[in-house]
């Protein structure tokens, strides 16, 4: 008899079998997997105390904490769907999500109760109102989770009939020009993923990994599900802060971690290093976002550590492909390793062209990355039209583009919409930010296309330099033209104090662009 994928059966397996190992370190706090297991039942049986049923919708909003973790298989273990909230939102966001996912019970961070509380006579659905925190007086208005969980029963409380096809989750994508889309999440989506990283990432018993990766986005890449189920240790980092994460690595011996490519620049920059003993070093998975090959190289040469990237959607539970170091990708081909990942086990991808043909694999023809698999969601949550245009004809359509090379890897080249057009020669921003990166005045750059009366669009660079720093922008340039085909190099840098950038480390183009496309301002 078959059974189904139930994303629950990780936490039930560990806590059975480690009962005495430890789960989850937040700061004082130390769970073993019983500990762990305990509190997420109680939490279980109070929201169904509260009268909450299979199919209702439960909102986190919070940084990362024990709280969330308990979160994830507290509701889904009774059938409920779990809609975490990005926290760098302001209250219309929540206030739009929550009304749209029709949540009913929200779980809030002491720090963000107060966001809330501003939209809280507009929320149309929401009848309670929980708080997480450890010590304290509960705000007013609202139920201490502490306390609603004190005394209920410790043992997991009989289920409703879950099937592999019904929601874990709902994630709302950050939604750059329009408003958030809910993308489905099943049990199905979410356990096969774990697989997909438990095989291509090693995620082992021993491991013991760095929560730097915000929870919220996409299930924290699934992680969750898969370091539960190995029965590895959660660290819980609540606010990226370069000196805590060397300090956990350190005493907890982190051997693994997710995170996006803006992390790794903190972890780069501290200054700090040598007052740390890092007897194992740790393995480093980085998405989100393309992450600079000059970031990765320093990460593999200067402190030991190793690098992993993974691309995926949120749409995808997130991972599509994977790149590591093997036989057909040496160690030091950065490039590739950076930008580049073959198909995970059971993902299916097709780069096709505009006319929806599979481009040939000849390192140069660039088209849509379409995938097939039992990690693509299941639809956007009460749009239908938005998941038509996503899925057609059985893929799913990333929006992103790609190359095939001859050894089997997908190249990212760009988002679809960031990739620049000047003169009919296509140009990938990341390949142009590699480039700048490797200068040493560079803190941070973005590249995009921006109007040209001869080239239809042209490259510019915004750049963030380092303090102290002080090149000029015909220095810049100069250095991608040793690096780079004439063609591709920015014609343009301006310097800047920041980038905008999302909660999880995307670089928010769109808003750069605005100003030169809306303005009708001219680069010549
Ligand atoms: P999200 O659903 O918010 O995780 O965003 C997914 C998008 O992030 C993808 O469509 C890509 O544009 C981008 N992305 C994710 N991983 C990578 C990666 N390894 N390299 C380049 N871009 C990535």
């Amino acid at each position: 008899m078959q059974v189904p994928l139930l994303v629950d059966d990780f936490l039930r397996r560990s806590s059975l079998l480690y009962p005495d190992k430890l789960a989850v370190v937040d700061g004082e706090h130390r769970y073993s997997y019983s500990d762990f297991h305990a509190r997420v039942n109680q939490l279980s049986h109070a929201l169904l105390e509260l009268g909450l049923e299979k199919g209702d919708r439960v909102c986190i909003l919070s940084p990362n904490s024990h709280f969330f973790l308990e979160s994830f298989y507290a509701t889904s273990q009774v059938g409920l769907i779990l809609v975490p909230l990005n926290y760098r939102l302001v209250a219309a966001d929540h206030e739009y999500i929550l009304n749209h996912a029709g949540v009913k019970a929200v779980l809030v961070d002491w720090e963000y109760t107060a966001v809330v509380d501003e939209i809280r006579d507009r929320l149309e659905t929401v009848e309670h109102w929980i708080e997480a925190r450890d010590g304290g007086p509960t705000a007013e208005g609202w139920s201490s989770w502490n306390e609603l969980i004190a005394g209920a029963p410790t043992e997991t409380p009989p289920a409703p009939q879950v099937d592999e096809n019904d929601l874990v989750s709902i994630n709302y994508t950050s939604g750059t020009t329009a408003r958030p889309k809910g993308v489905m999440l099943t049990h199905r989506n979410c356990y096969v993923n774990a697989y997909g990283l438990i095989a291509h990432l090693g995620v082992r018993h021993e491991d013991v990994e760095l929560w730097t990766l915000p929870m919220f986005h996409c299930n924290g890449w699934g992680g969750v599900y898969a370091l539960t189920g190995m029965g590895g240790t959660h660290v819980v980092l609540r606010a990226i802060d370069g000196e805590e994460i060397f300090e956990l690595i350190e005493r907890e011996g982190v051997t693994f971690a997710c995170m996006a490519p803006a992390v790794l620049r903190t972890i780069l920059d501290y200054p700090h290093k040598d007052r740390h003993t890092i007897s194992q070093a740790p393995r480093f998975t980085v998405a989100g976002a393309p992450p600079p090959a000059a970031f990765i190289q320093r990460l593999e040469e200067e402190l030991g550590w190793n690098f992993m990237q993974i691309y995926g959607l949120t749409e995808t539970a997130p991972l599509l492909t994977v790149s590591k170091p093997d036989h057909a990708t040496p160690k030091d081909d950065w490039a590739r390793r950076s930008r580049a990942g073959v198909p995970a086990l059971g993902v299916e991808i097709e780069i096709r062209d505009p006319d929806g043909h599979p481009v040939p694999r000849d390192g140069e023809t660039s088209g849509e990355i379409c995938a097939r698999s039992n990690v693509v969601f299941s639809g956007y949550w009460e749009q239908p039209d938005q998941t038509d245009a996503a899925i057609r004809d059985g893929w799913f359509h990333t929006g992103d583009l790609g190359v095939w090379d001859s050894v089997g890897n997908v190249h990212i080249v760009d988002r679809k919409k960031d990739v620049i057009i000047s003169g009919g020669e296509n140009i990938s921003s990341p390949e142009i930010e590699d480039a700048l990166y490797q200068h040493p005045a560079v803190l941070e750059c973005a590249v995009i296309g921006v109007p040209h009366e001869k080239w239809g669009e042209t490259p510019i660079a915004l750049v963030v330099l380092r303090s102290g720093a002080t090149p000029s922008a015909e220095e810049l340039i100069d250095f991608c033209r040793e690096r780079l085909a004439h063609f591709k190099c920015p014609t343009r840098i301006d310097f800047v104090e920041e980038l905008p950038r999302t909660a999880t480390g995307k670089l928010q183009k769109f808003r750069l662009r605005e100003s030169f496309w809306e303005e009708g301002r001219k680069v010549n």
